[in-house]
């Protein structure tokens, strides 16, 4: 069962409080000058007391975090309740800003047999907090690198080879929902997490992507929820041909593709000025969807869906019977697509020397715990 969010626990100590204390717990959480409830001088000093007894600053803790060797990308192994782990990646974008890929569930029960996630099982959804607190557990790095950084010497040699000070100053100005679990089988937390991130962070709607296997049910849910916001969606489809996609993604079934094709034009009836705002994610996996037959499969797709980005997404995870397409095939299919019109992309692969680049999330049972 999942814990309480601190919006819960807080109304449940102070069943009396006018709405803006919770409002100025929320902010106080965000803000880049307080480092613990005991801070927050704008609060009654016995409120700060209870909280800081009550409630943790950061719903996560830092297991081990690694760096990749391009030191562009870090993943962390978090604690939460203490014990259960999940991971969270920060990667820096093309334009040199950060991008945070944030868990949603501790594993998944998806069971996507070319992913890692997929092989531990599902245990619990993540709450908002748990979600949130992943992206405020990077602005801490981010900000303690930046002042560790910004206090060498100028020439010391450690400055040199490892980046300076303004490498950690920018900003985080993405996340991305596509760490592990299923984030619409998650869907209050998960709207609950990005109604915090856009309320109190200066991340917008179109900087956010929330990526789902699909779940049809959630899709047509979010089409109707007025709370829902305006994020983008990364729907995975990794394959056009139904008998290839239920053996990558057990969650499929006969007649999802044409489900597919009906929600998204529902999708763009309600939400024409939204359409840059869909992606379809294609895992490139040699041999298996790869091919000339799964090429025309999926530019018929795309075609039935009008113009939608299909992004090809390298595939990373060793630990699997699947191998990423040969460089040629990729080219080919990549080739096959654009000469039929179709609108299509390619994922940088980031991090997966740390394991932390997409599908090669997992933790480890027996992770030794270190201080960061
Ligand atoms: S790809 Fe996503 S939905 Fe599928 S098993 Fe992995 S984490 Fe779950």
């Amino acid at each position: 069962m999942s814990p309480m969010t601190r919006r819960q626990k807080f109304s449940i100590l102070f069943p009396n409080a006018p709405a803006f204390r919770l409002k100025q717990m929320e902010e106080a959480l965000f803000s880049s000058v307080f480092h613990g409830f005991a801070d927050v001088s704008n609060m009654p000093l016995a409120m700060r007391e209870t909280l800081t007894k009550e409630l943790p600053w950061l719903a996560v803790t830092a297991v081990q975090v690694f760096e990749s060797v391009k030191k562009d990308t870090f993943k962390a192994v978090v604690a939460v309740e203490g014990k259960k782990r999940v991971e969270t990646v920060l990667m820096k974008n093309a334009r040199g800003q950060w991008t945070v890929c944030v868990s949603s569930q501790i594993g998944c029960a998806m069971a996507c047999t070319f992913c890692a996630t997929g092989t531990m099982g599902f245990t619990r959804n993540l709450t908002a907090d748990e979600i949130v607190d992943q992206v405020r557990f990077w602005i801490y790095f981010l900000r303690k690198k930046s002042i560790l950084f910004s206090t060498l010497r100028p020439g010391l040699e450690e400055r040199d080879s490892r980046g300076g000070a303004e490498d950690f100053e920018s900003r985080i100005s993405n996340v991305v929902f596509m760490g592990m679990g299923e984030p619409l089988a998650n869907y209050e937390q998960v709207k609950e997490a990005l109604r915090l991130l856009l309320t109190y962070t200066d991340i917008g709607m179109t900087r956010i992507t929330v990526s789902t296997v699909g779940l049809l049910p959630m899709l047509r849910k979010l089409l109707s929820d007025p709370a829902w916001p305006a994020v983008r969606l990364a729907v995975s489809v990794h394959s056009a041909d139904s008998d290839t996609r239920k053996r990558l993604m057990p969650s499929s079934y006969d007649g999802f593709l044409d489900g597919l094709v009906a929600w998204t034009e529902e999708y763009f009836q309600k939400f024409e000025s939204r359409r840059r705002h869909l992606t379809f994610e294609y895992v490139m996996l040699s041999k298996i969807n790869d091919t000339q037959r799964h090429a025309e499969a999926l530019i018929r797709f795309a075609h039935r869906v009008g113009k939608v980005r299909i992004n090809l997404i390298p595939y990373n995870f060793t630990g699997s019977v699947y191998r990423d397409s040969l460089p040629g095939d990729f080219e080919r299919f990549q080739q096959q697509l654009e000469v039929a019109g179709v609108v299509v992309t390619r994922r940088r692969t980031m991090g997966d020397d740390i394991a932390a680049a997409c599908g090669q999330l997992i933790v480890e049972k027996n992770v030794t715990p270190a201080i960061v």
